[in-house]
């Protein structure tokens, strides 16, 4: 997908280091952190939000959510606890249209979100 900044960091395309990456994902840590921790897990492959996953896409979306537990994990705040936040849409203030995961935590986070 031309034009598209995760498709192009998750490519290696630029110099953004990698906290984790395997076959399907990267991780990295977010350019503007709204907590201690706060990491972008994003699939390799382009899909532009949640709206547009399709039934092909569990095996993925499942195995993001074991990253996000192993990243937790390392990160130590398994214990202390995390949020993973997809934002869709205007309405859910996603800004880059490739789907990624948030993994947020460090810090007592706030209910609701805002
Ligand atoms: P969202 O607003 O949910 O679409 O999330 C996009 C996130 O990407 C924001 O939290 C940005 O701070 C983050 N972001 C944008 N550009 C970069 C970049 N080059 N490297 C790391 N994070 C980025
Ligand atoms: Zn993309």
């Amino acid at each position: 997908m031309e034009d598209c900044l995760f498709c192009k960091i998750s490519a290696g395309e630029t110099d953004t280091d990698f906290v984790y990456q395997d076959d399907q994902v990267v991780v990295f840590e977010d350019i503007n952190p709204q907590a201690p921790v706060h990491l972008l897990i994003v699939p390799k492959k382009h899909i532009a939000d949640l709206n547009n996953l399709q039934p092909a896409d569990n095996e993925l979306i499942g195995n993001i959510y074991q990253v996000a537990k192993k990243m937790a994990a390392e990160y130590d705040i398994a214990e202390s606890g995390y949020r993973l936040v997809s934002n869709c849409g205007d309405d859910g203030c996603q800004s880059v249209y490739h789907i990624h995961f948030h993994l947020l935590g460090g810090r007592q986070l706030q209910w609701p979100p805002g």
